[in-house]
């Protein structure tokens, strides 16, 4: 995948809490949770992961005594580091902050007034959201409460490094795209006719989760058209690579491959939460050759793939 090297990058949609200086700056991000240990507990803690299952997961979320401090927002490096396509070229910081504007774009053409946009978090480590404390463990996810999303950027070494995906620019925009696929069914209430706890190969959140892998690929398909703000596309080029590394990402944060690769090494579909491997598959790429959100219903089929 390539940006268009002229295109102006805008880091607006990101908070950076990564820390590395600027403590005193900010100060948006205790906003939600108030950041007291105890409260956490309180919270219902629903919320969309890009991975489900024994994988990436294991500290997933919880009391996290201590949570908060140095969740100051600081955003000075991040904008004068990202100001366009080259740097989004360059740098995974800056790509994933021209996704979410390429992203948006795509969404706010599709629903109109609908769409309202949301922001992205970069942390690093630990942080307190509207859903409760999370880790980096948890993986990349939405929290519907304060209508954010969260995500360690180290990830994306992860993805290549625990889960052996082959990664890239294009497969960091697919995790991104999946989940402002969440935030849609947010906006749209499609999440609430689902059950948070219900699990199996045909349950509610199943179909979520494969909704939001389609949703992505729908906007991939638009993605070197969508204009930006000067009425040019951010992305330039999505190859024919870069479709196939995201199929084989999707391959391996499927819930049978994570079972059997990276939990007890059996599968049981009645834990499912994401669908398999190759429901994954079929569902990005059902949107990305579709190109259509309406052909994303996932709850109007009773064939999942
Ligand atoms: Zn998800």
């Amino acid at each position: 995948m390539r940006y268009r090297e002229n295109a102006s990058v805008d880091t607006s949609s990101v908070r950076d809490m990564r820390g590395g200086g600027g403590r005193l700056g900010g100060g948006r991000g205790l906003a939600v949770g108030g950041g007291g240990v105890g409260l956490v507990g309180l919270v219902v803690i629903v919320l969309f992961q890009l991975i489900g299952g024994g994988g990436g997961t294991g500290a997933a979320l919880g009391g996290l005594a201590g949570l908060g401090q140095g969740e100051q927002v600081d955003n000075s490096q991040l904008r004068a580091s990202c100001r366009d396509g080259g740097d989004a070229n360059a740098s995974v910081d800056c790509a994933v902050a021209a996704d979410i504007e390429s992203i948006q774009d795509f969404w706010s053409g599709e629903l109109g007034g609908r769409y309202r946009p949301a922001e992205t978090v970069y942390f690093s480590g630990s942080v307190q959201t509207g859903c409760g404390g999370a880790t980096s463990g948890s993986g990349p996810f939405y929290c519907p409460a304060d209508q954010l999303v969260y995500i360690d950027l180290s990830f994306f070494d992860e993805l290549r490094q625990k889960f052996g995906a082959e990664g890239g620019l294009f497969v960091n925009a697919y995790v991104i795209a999946h989940e402002y696929g969440h935030h849609v069914q947010n906006l749209l209430g499609t999440n609430q006719q689902v059950n948070p706890g219900e699990t199996g190969p045909t349950s509610g959140t199943v179909r979520l989760e494969l909704q939001a892998d389609c949703y992505a690929g729908a906007w991939a398909n638009h993605a070197e058209t969508v204009p930006d703000d000067s009425g040019a596309p951010l992305i330039a080029e999505i190859s024919q690579d870069d479709v196939s590394r995201a199929l084989d990402t999707a391959g391996r944060i499927g819930d049978d491959f994570i079972q059997k690769n990276l939990g007890n090494g059996t599968v049981n579909q009645d834990a499912f939460t994401h669908g398999s491997s190759e429901q994954r598959r079929t569902w990005f790429t059902t949107g990305y050759q579709g190109g259509s959100v309406d052909g994303c219903d996932t709850f109007a089929t009773d064939d999942l793939g």
